[in-house]
This record gives structure tokens, sequence and C-alpha cells, in this order.
């Protein structure tokens, strides 16, 4: 097969993977997408049924194409998953679906990205593939009994798909809280084991909790003023869910409606899985984070002297820990499923390029790597804290493209 030759290839056509696009075209400069499925798949394939975007509309489109309806409510994921190809549409950007890169060497004319659709010779690469790429499992859940199922919330839809009895969720961050209520709501015995998670009211003195934090300066942050850089990548997703009536998700609701809170999971032996006794300190950690967010948001709304509705004393009642169950027979309590929401993990198997840490992780600063030429987009807080965002991921493009040019125009005055 012929090698095909291209300034720039994009790997990944999710939303970064298109931002990029958008930006790249905007420099001029000639590129392909290749997405190894279809524009945004793991929208389409990827999401449980229910779930709606955690980001408003307004905070939710990208650049040139924005939502129509009320830019305060939350679009079904699936909705999303037709907009990114309606944006793909729109800005003609030059995808090639269903074509999987498998290599990515450096060479001296730049990079050789090798696909089963044959080769492509670019003097530069984006990576694009997602900072929610693989599930992370704990080492631990290797030592499950078979007997009872693991699931991670990527092949999750609905809980009609799990095995018939009690499941438990390890993990409360936005996906652990949402697949709790939603099992729990659907007549099943659901146990939710707590770790590190930051409680947020949806809506604060009259908006939505994220306008407030974009409108104080929150979002924009960038990575490096914050000191332990790979701290701030860790930090698990907001305790919020995206429904019409803007309602909170958080542990007391949840133990309201009879869902069993235990600590953070410390490991299983067969049907044996044991828990920290920490949900009072987790708890008291996420409240604390909590008021320092509010805290933020007032001060921005006085010292810009916003009229706006009082803070409603309820948002800042903390949530008092019972004495939980540090160590449960899975099977005599009826648990019979296992729901891994315990985040995310990047592999590049494919990247042959000493870019990677010891966690198999991209090590880049604000997305340039140490290689010249190959750059990262869409990771969380990459160049500022909403950079996994959909409207974050935009704003990086827009930052990279130029450094993407300079290292065209340098390497093309090397060959001259
Ligand atoms: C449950 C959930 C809900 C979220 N909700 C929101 C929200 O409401 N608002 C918000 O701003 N963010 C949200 N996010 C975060 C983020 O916006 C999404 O994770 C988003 O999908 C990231 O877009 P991306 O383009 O960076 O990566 P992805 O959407 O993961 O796109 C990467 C693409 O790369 C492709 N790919 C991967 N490997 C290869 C390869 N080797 N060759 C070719 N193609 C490849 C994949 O098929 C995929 O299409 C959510 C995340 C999750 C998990």
């Amino acid at each position: 097969m012929n090698m095909r030759r291209i300034d720039v290839v994009i790997i990944g056509g999710g939303q970064a993977g298109l931002a990029m696009s958008r930006s790249l075209s905007a420099e001029g400069i000639g590129h392909v997408v290749l997405e190894r499925g279809r524009v945004g798949e793991r929208w389409h394939s990827e999401r449980w049924r229910s779930l709606h975007l955690l980001t408003t509309n307004a905070m939710s489109a990208l650049p040139g194409l924005p939502h129509g309806g009320d830019p305060d409510s939350f679009m079904p994921a699936s909705a999303f998953a037709s907009y990114l190809s309606l944006y793909a549409r729109k800005i003609a950007a030059p995808v090639i679906s269903g074509v999987e890169v498998t290599r990515v060497e450096p060479n001296a004319c730049g990079y050789r990205v090798s696909t089963a659709a044959g080769d492509w010779q670019s003097r530069a690469v984006v990576i694009a593939t997602g900072a929610c790429e693989t599930p992370f499992r704990p080492a631990s859940a290797s030592l499950l009994d078979s007997s009872i199922e693991q699931i991670s919330p990527a092949n999750y839809r609905e809980p009609a798909q799990l095995s018939s009895g009690g499941v438990l969720i390890v993990g409360a961050s936005s996906t652990g809280v949402q697949l709790a209520e939603e099992i729990h709501a659907s007549g099943r015995a659901v146990t939710l084991s707590v770790g590190e998670h930051t409680r947020v009211p949806r809506r604060y003195r009259g908006r939505d909790i994220y306008a407030w934090m974009e409108a104080s300066g929150m979002l924009d942050e960038p990575p490096l003023e914050n000191g332990n850089i790979e701290y701030a990548r860790r930090q698990p997703s907001l305790q919020v869910v995206g429904r019409p009536d803007n309602r909170d998700i958080h542990l007391g609701i949840l133990r309201d409606q009879g869902v069993r809170l235990v600590g953070r999971f410390a490991g299983i032996d067969g049907r044996k899985a044991a828990f920290d006794g920490d949900l009072d300190k987790t708890t008291a950690a996420s409240h604390k984070r909590m008021v320092r967010c509010l805290d933020r948001i007032d001060a921005h709304i006085a010292s810009h002297d916003l009229q706006t509705a009082a803070s409603d004393p309820a948002t800042r009642v903390p949530f008092l820990a019972q004495g939980e169950a540090t160590m449960l027979d899975l099977r005599r309590e009826g648990i019979r499923s296992v729901v891994w929401a315990t985040g995310y993990i990047r592999r590049y198997p494919w990247l042959k390029a000493p870019v990677l840490d010891q966690r198999g992780e991209i090590v880049h600063r604000g997305g340039v790597t140490a290689m010249p030429g190959l750059f990262v987009l869409g990771l969380t807080f990459l160049r500022r804290r909403r950079s996994s965002f959909i409207d974050g991921c935009a704003l990086d493009a827009r930052d990279l493209a130029p450094l993407v040019k300079m290292h065209l125009d340098l390497s093309a005055r090397e060959v001259a």
C-alpha cells in the first residue's frame, strides 16, 4: 500500500480531535483525523442510556456551532454524539472513520503512523484519544469470586443488564453516584463504596455551579499555579447529575433513598470485600473542598457587586457519616454484581516514542511533549482546569495549533 504524506495526523475523532481539526484549518495546516470508530464514538458506545451531559448546553458546544434551545439545560449523551457528527460536517473535518492507529513511530521525516488501511507519513502528530480511555480497576478486582459479575461504566447501559441481586458500586464521583441512584431506583439493593469525592450543589445562588466556576476563573486556572500538578490531574469529577429539575446528587440524598454507604474500597478476596472505615474523613474533606469552592464564588459575587439569590443554608450542612461496615461477605449480602466506577487510565501501546512515564501516561507540558512534533490534547488539566471538558479542549486546541504551526515552520527550515 502507498504511504500517504500529510503535515499532521490527529488520532481520535472525539471533541478534542475535531476541535484540533478546526484550529489547524484556521492556521491553514493540512491534516487528517483518523478515528477507529465513528465520530464521537465513545458517546455512542461507552456511555449508559440515561446519561445526560453534566455540563449545561452553554458549556457543551464547540466553537462555531452553539446549541439551540435552553442554554441552562443538559442534553442526553446520545444527542451530543449527533452534535459531534454535525460539527464534523459543519467544519468539513477531514475525518477518516473506521481506521485504528496501530503504531506511531518517529523517523527522520517526522512520524510514521500505521493503520490497517495503510500508513501515513506526517511531520507532526496530535494524540486526541481521550482522558477517559481505559476504565481503571483496582488490582484485587481479579481476585473477585467468579460467581459475581464485574463491570465498568463504559460497558454499563442500564440496570436490567446486571445479574439479578444486589450491586456493589465502587467509587462515588459523578459516575458512581449516578449509577447508584439509577440502579437503586430499579429496585435493587445498592452498596456504594466512597473514596475521595467532591460534593457540590447543582445550582448555587441562582446559577449552575459550573457557570459560577467559569465566571470566578476556577475553570481556567492553569495547572502550574496549583503546585502539585499530578495531584490536580487525579482529582475525581464533581458529584453532579444533569437533569431538567437541576436536582442535587450527594451522599445524604442517596442514603435517604436507601443506598448503603461504606468507606474506601480496600480489597477483595474471593467473596469478601474490605473497606476502610474512613467515611467520616472523606466526607469531611469533601465538605471542606465544597466550602472552599462556594467561598470563592461568594467572593467573586461580592467583588463584582452582583445581584444574586441568597445562598441556601442547607447547602452548607455537612454530611454526617454513621458507623459503616468495613467487611462484607458479598454472596451472603446478596451482592451479585460489582460496578467499578473508579475512574480511567490511559494506554498507548501503539505509541513507540519515549514520552511515557512509569505509569504509561504521556509526559507533556501543556500538551507539548519532549518529542518535536508530538502533541497531546484532551487530557485532564492539560492547560487549564477544564481541559478535558467539551469547551475546554477547544480552548487548548486554539492554544496548541500555533505551536504545531511553529514546529512545521521550523522543521521546514531545517530541511531547506
Ligand atoms: C460518563 C462521562 C460523562 C462526561 N460528561 C461530560 C460533560 O457533561 N461535559 C464535559 O465537558 N465533559 C464530560 N465528560 C468528559 C469528556 O468531555 C469526555 O470524556 C469526552 O468524551 C472527551 O473527548 P475527547 O475527544 O478528548 O476523547 P474521546 O471522546 O474519548 O475521543 C477519543 C476518540 O479517539 C478514538 N481512538 C482511540 N484510540 C484510537 C486509535 N488508536 N486510533 C484511532 N482512533 C482512536 C476513540 O474511538 C474516540 O472516538 C464526560 C466523561 C464521561 C466518562
